[in-house]
């Protein structure tokens, strides 16, 4: 008995796989199927995790629809991939955001960018909201500091907390292996595996659309998004750097090392969501969890608005859409951290703690 129908039905479709093992060489999951007879929920949702979507294992299933079997692993795995994230929610009581994730995020959004606008508008005269400035420090003449470095401080610690609890339930419901939390060779192998998004290649030839011809577009149009927020954030931790350490404040001249690093990162979240929602428009339907659309959506939109936001305020940061602009931005960032731990970008921390558990279950198979 699982605790959910669906992963009473994965544990059916592992069962026949288990036995058929066609698909052993696409990606992970179905070697870590192998290593188990039977799948606890724990296992499952393990599996679910490890499970990158490519569609390979669909195409080649000789079982699938309209096969008595009804073998569908891709969509499967997503769906109680999606489910997990709930189920591993904290706190409990916001659960529910993943059910209705679309809708949470477009309310968030919209009431972080208001709240931007008329913060701003409430604590400065017209002339300073819709002035021109420039120069170290120009930022800060709508919003001080201390207040922007305080309220997003607090947003990203919130947002660290809820997903360290839930990845912390997470861990101990797929089984900790032995000696996990001291072995840097299973942490490279799975920041290598990640970072290559090593599994998102259907076994070699690209991941499969609509036209039935594997590609390796989504793949990336990942890297690119993924990259990109990684540079932002870099970006971030720069310019921290230098107001703290260095007394040096922002805005910084365009050759400057956290503008360098912001308007690649942010180039990366135009150009990578807008291909991953092309993308994800030409899929198969059969693939995918199509009631949980409105999740992945969001997630990307969101990036897209953050990148696209950030790079127009740098354009015309020196005119005077420069306050509204900082205004839609900082309100976009905002509702992006306090939504991260109840949407789609879970799907990438469960997905590394599970390359992580792989990596060491093989050493261990190997007996090293
Ligand atoms: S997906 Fe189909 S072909 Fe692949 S292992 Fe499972 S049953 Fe076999
Ligand atoms: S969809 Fe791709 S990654 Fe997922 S189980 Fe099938 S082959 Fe593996």
């Amino acid at each position: 008995m699982h605790g959910t129908p669906i992963l009473t039905e994965t544990d059916r479709l592992m069962t026949v796989c288990n036995s058929c093992r066609y698909c052993e060489g696409l990606c992970a999951v179905f070697p870590a199927m192998e290593m188990r007879r039977a799948f606890s929920d724990g296992d499952l949702n393990y599996l679910a995790n490890l499970c990158h979507g490519c569609g390979a294992c669909y195409t080649d299933c000789q079982f699938s629809p309209p096969h008595e079997f009804n073998v569908n692993v891709p969509q499967t795995l997503a769906i109680a991939r999606a489910e997990s994230y709930a189920a591993y929610a904290w706190p409990r009581a916001l659960a529910g955001a993943f059910s209705r994730n679309g809708l949470v995020i477009s309310v968030i959004a919209a009431l972080s960018v208001a709240a931007f606008i008329f913060g701003f508008a409430a604590a400065n005269d017209r002339s300073v909201l819709f002035g021109v400035h420039t120069g170290p420090g120009a930022f800060y003449q709508l919003m001080p500091h201390g207040a922007m470095a305080g309220l997003f401080s607090a947003a990203f610690l919130y947002a660290i907390l809820a997903l360290v609890m839930g990845v912390r339930a997470f861990w101990r419901d797929i089984g900790e292996p032995v000696g996990m939390k001291t072995n840097a060779k299973s942490l490279l192998q799975a920041i290598r595996d990640a970072g290559e998004l090593r599994y998102l290649d259907g076994g070699g030839v690209g991941c499969f659309n609509e036209g039935d011809q594997p590609t390796d577009r989504r793949k990336i149009f990942h890297h690119l998004t993924f990259y990109g927020f990684i540079l932002c954030f870099a970006a971030t931790c720069v310019g921290t750097f230098y107001h703290y350490l260095l007394s040096y404040e922002a805005p910084y001249p365009w050759w400057d090392l956290p503008v360098v690093l912001g308007t690649l990162g942010g180039i990366g979240l135009v150009i990578g969501p807008i291909g991953l929602l092309v993308a994800k428009s030409q899929r198969d339907r059969v693939l995918v969890d199509e009631a949980r659309t409105g999740m992945d959506t969001a997630f990307t939109v969101m990036l897209l608005l953050t990148g696209m936001t950030g790079l127009v305020l740098l354009v015309l940061r020196e005119t005077a859409a420069m306050g509204p602009l900082l205004a839609l931005h900082l309100g976009f960032v905002f509702a992006l951290f306090i939504t991260l731990p109840y949407g789609k970008f879970v799907h990438g921390i469960y997905r590394f703690v599970s390359l992580l558990r792989y990596a060491r279950e093989r050493q261990m198979m190997a007996g090293e």
